[in-house]
């Protein structure tokens, strides 16, 4: 079998944080190089400093360590890129078109660069929303969001790129904050919560959303990643839903942990991005296709964050 190196853009992030270690175990620790735009505060393995719309930086990443899969996960976020959308759109669109470009001129294998919730948008069914829903967002990130589905299908169809891809949901996780998304009241509350203290959230308390506790969305890209490639049918990218809860039923939750922790809502401009989302997602073509199921209910996930940020904070 072919030894495979693994790089990751972006790997800094709340998620590129918890895969780099789950790739480590997989792959080897030096088989996977992670790389960002600054070093980490701490490092544990090969890191490379790394602009990824610069192509020619890329390249030689790809070339020196002899790449064989990306992890691309550079990218601005949903609020964050309705700061600025023109920089926005072009950071998203010129690293996601480097890393196709570069992974077909370097014969990469598999190439994983993930969607979001964030590409559909007021028309698609908001129930139970189905993989091939009409795709118009609302924020420039999910605006990137579908082109980059959609180059993607382009480089599979056009020049046979392994590529994969999964909508993620809202990401829950212990290991580092969120980079600036409208599901990120969901982690911000669990650091508030362990605090003792109480939390005003940037949404209204009804405003229901689909999440996925880290652990199951690390789940679903490795065992995306490693289905045979017969299995695959979705090239733009897969639905993928964990759980689906409001602000006041992730309050209620956390109160069976700390009875007197109290949530005040202050809805910003993050409320209109998310009542364009979906509030529950139908996976059920993921579920065919490679086999996923989500293991995370909310009560688990209460369990795991409070036990995990205790812990921290302790
Ligand atoms: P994040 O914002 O936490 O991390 C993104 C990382 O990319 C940061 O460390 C940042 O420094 C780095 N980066 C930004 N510009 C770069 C550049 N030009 N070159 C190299 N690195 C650069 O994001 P995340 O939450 O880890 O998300 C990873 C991917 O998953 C993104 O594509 C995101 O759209 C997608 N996603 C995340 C969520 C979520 O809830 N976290 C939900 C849906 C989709």
């Amino acid at each position: 079998m072919q030894r495979e190196t693994i790089l990751v853009i972006g790997a800094n992030g709340q998620i590129g944080t918890a895969l780099l270690p789950e790739l480590q175990v997989q792959f080897g620790v030096n088989q996977v190089i992670a790389a960002d735009l600054r070093k980490p505060s701490s490092e544990t393995g090969l890191f490379e400093v790394l602009d990824a719309t610069k192509p020619d930086a890329l390249t030689d990443i790809v070339r020196r360590y002899r790449v064989t899969q990306i992890y691309h996960l550079a990218a601005i976020l949903s609020a964050k890129g309705e700061s600025d959308p023109l920089w926005a759109w072009n950071l998203n669109m010129q690293t996601a078109l480097n890393v196709l470009e570069v992974s077909r001129l370097h014969n990469i294998r598999k190439l994983f660069i993930p969607s979001s919730i964030a590409a559909f948008g007021e028309h698609a069914p908001k129930y139970e929303t189905p993989q091939t829903a009409i795709l118009d967002p609302a924020t420039v990130y999910g605006i990137s969001k579908v082109a980059a589905e959609n180059w993607s299908l382009y480089y599979h169809k056009r020049y046979g790129l392994d590529v994969r891809s999964v909508r993620y949901p809202g990401v829950i996780s212990h290991q580092s904050m969120p980079g600036g998304g409208t599901t990120d009241y969901a982690v911000a509350i669990f650091h508030e919560a362990v605090q003792g203290r109480s939390f005003e959230c940037f949404l209204e308390k009804d405003t229901r959303l689909p999440m996925i506790y880290m652990d199951d969305a690390l789940r679903a890209t490795l065992e995306l990643m490693d289905a045979p490639e017969s299995q695959i049918s979705v090239r733009t990218s897969y639905n993928l839903a964990g759980m689906s809860f409001t602000p006041a039923e992730l309050t209620e939750s956390i109160q069976a942990y700390f009875p007197n922790f109290v949530t005040q809502y202050k809805p910003d401009f993050r409320q209109a991005i998310a009542e364009s989302w979906p509030k529950t997602i139908d996976d059920s073509v993921a579920r065919q296709d490679w086999g996923w199921k989500a293991a995370f209910d909310l009560p688990r996930l209460t369990h795991e964050m409070i036990t995990h940020l205790t812990a921290v904070y302790q």
